[in-house]
């Protein structure tokens, strides 16, 4: 059952109030933040007067829309206007924004309440979330566990219920690895669907803004309301937004994905796999089939390539996009005595390690002499691996495969050796760099009882076949009813 519709009929039958919902979400973070770490801001007075807004309107008899008085976390790479903005970084550790980000703009003319800034893995580079200069948050079934990242604090904050749900972003499966590791459901848009206008920039062609809810009609809620045309946004698609919960599975019905076709991506089976992560995933593939869906086993030949390509391609567009840190324009300024000693500085002690190491990367990839070699090489890998997924999407509907190859891992356990952390994102990043729809899922539990997720591919746009098939499998299991003891 939608959290968000549960909340939406108890406050337009006037059972609770705007106001006392928000406040049961602000005394819960009170009581469960010392354990979890997920936000880095909180606005308990402006999400109270927001509530109080929504009150008014209900007594005044106004209708009220679904995401009215729905207290929300977002990640603080969002620009918030007047509500500092992060990104986790000391470089920005004052920035306070003179706009708001689309999506956010959306959500609060929604009526959505914002209960404060969720932390994330400096502006959104890591798997683990401990990449923040601020906090280390922790994984609400396992408090020594990372709870994967970048959009770590987000996920924790909705596993830990501090939020009804929250918004990530996804470079190369920041909020789909945190999703899996907590236990939520997560989505990433079709690239150009939601408007990265007011998401701060980290690699500009692979960057999206999605949900992160505890049932799969919340997301279809939440991705309703973010989506769509925007004129602030280049790469913004031009498309007609339906209301994505039409596309839910109805419950009940016997077969509901009679016809439907799934592909299990057979590169993603292979060694270096959790077997319980494993073992899930064919307990899974026969529920989808006792429902009435076909599945096989398709290839992706060039799956494995997404790693390396992403890591020439995110960090180049990342050098580029993080050069306007200069401590001129935003944030953090050092003190020097010239402007070369000023920017560098800056720079140096305004960064840390992870960023610089891929400014550091991205900017040898574009350099002369190398950008043939590297930059120029990788994107064409790119293209081979949207053709993969193209001609899979030939013979199936959907694509499935493990979100992550394990659950998650003990906090501080990869930090020293940065390879192993990016092998987290195997299964999600070719999804990013073919720009595809993606969802990642609760599908069971390790023998530490660490959540697992199940990965949904969809076509480009076809984010209504990812809300049928997962809606209907979420009806069949119960993992999304699980919460962690806090
Ligand atoms: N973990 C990947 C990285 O470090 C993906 C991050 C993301 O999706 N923002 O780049």
């Amino acid at each position: 059952m939608s959290v968000i519709r549960a909340l939406h009929r108890q406050l337009v039958n006037q059972e609770r109030s705007a106001t006392e919902i928000t406040q049961a979400y602000l005394d819960r973070i009170t009581q469960v933040e010392p354990q979890l770490h997920s936000y880095l801001t909180i606005t308990a007075a402006q999400a109270q007067a927001q509530a109080q807004h929504i009150d008014e309107k209900i007594a005044a008899g106004e209708e009220i829309g679904l995401l009215a008085g729905i207290p929300l976390g977002i990640k603080d790479n969002l620009c918030t206007q007047g509500v500092r903005t992060t990104c986790a970084s000391q470089i920005l550790a004052n920035f306070i924004p003179p706009y708001e980000s689309t999506v956010t703009a959306k959500l609060s003319q929604a009526g959505a309440i914002m209960l404060g800034k969720t932390n994330l893995d400096e502006f959104a580079m890591g798997s683990s979330t401990e990449n923040s200069a601020f906090q280390l948050t922790a994984n609400p079934w396992d408090l020594t566990c990372v709870p994967g990242g970048s959009s770590g604090g987000s996920a924790a904050a909705v596993a830990g219920q501090e939020c009804v749900a929250a918004l990530g972003s996804d470079t190369g499966g920041s909020i789909r690895q945190p999703a899996s590791f907590c236990g939520v459901v997560g989505l990433k848009p079709t690239y150009g669907l939601v408007s990265r206008f007011g998401l701060v920039a980290y690699a500009s062609s692979l960057d999206q803004v999605g949900p992160l809810t505890s049932t799969v009609e919340d997301a279809a809620i939440l991705l309703s309301a973010i989506a769509g045309y925007d004129p602030q946004d280049a790469t913004s698609l031009q498309v007609e937004i339906p209301d994505y919960t039409t596309f839910l599975t109805k419950p009940g019905r016997k077969k509901p994905l009679q016809g439907v076709k799934i592909g299990l991506i057979s590169e993603t089976m292979g060694e270096g796999m959790q077997p319980e992560v494993a073992q899930a995933l064919e307990v899974a593939m026969t529920t989808l089939k006792s429902l009435g869906a076909t599945v096989k086993d398709i290839s992706c030949p060039r799956f494995a390539y997404g790693l390396p390509t992403y890591y020439i391609i995110a960090p180049s567009e990342a050098s580029a996009n993080l050069a306007r840190y200069d401590g001129v324009n935003f944030g953090y300024r050092a003190d020097a005595e010239s402007l070369v000693e000023m920017y560098t500085k800056t720079r140096a002690t305004g960064f840390g390690s992870e960023v610089k190491r891929r400014i550091m990367i991205g900017t040898y990839a574009l350099s002369a002499g190398y950008y043939d070699a590297y930059y120029l090489k990788a994107q064409k890998v790119r293209t081979l691996i949207k053709a993969d997924f193209s001609q899979a999407f030939e013979s199936v509907d959907l694509l499935i495969s493990p979100t992550a190859p394990t659950t998650a891992f003990k906090a501080g356990e990869k930090t020293a050796d940065p390879l192993s952390m990016y092998l987290s994102d195997l299964m999600t990043i070719p999804v990013n760099l073919a720009g595809l729809p993606g969802l990642s899922l609760p599908c069971g539990f390790d023998q530490q009882g660490r959540p697992i997720g199940l990965q949904l591919i969809g076509n480009v746009l076809r984010e209504d076949q990812i809300f049928k098939v997962a809606s209907a499998y979420e009806q069949a299991t119960d993992w999304h009813t699980k919460q962690p003891q806090l």
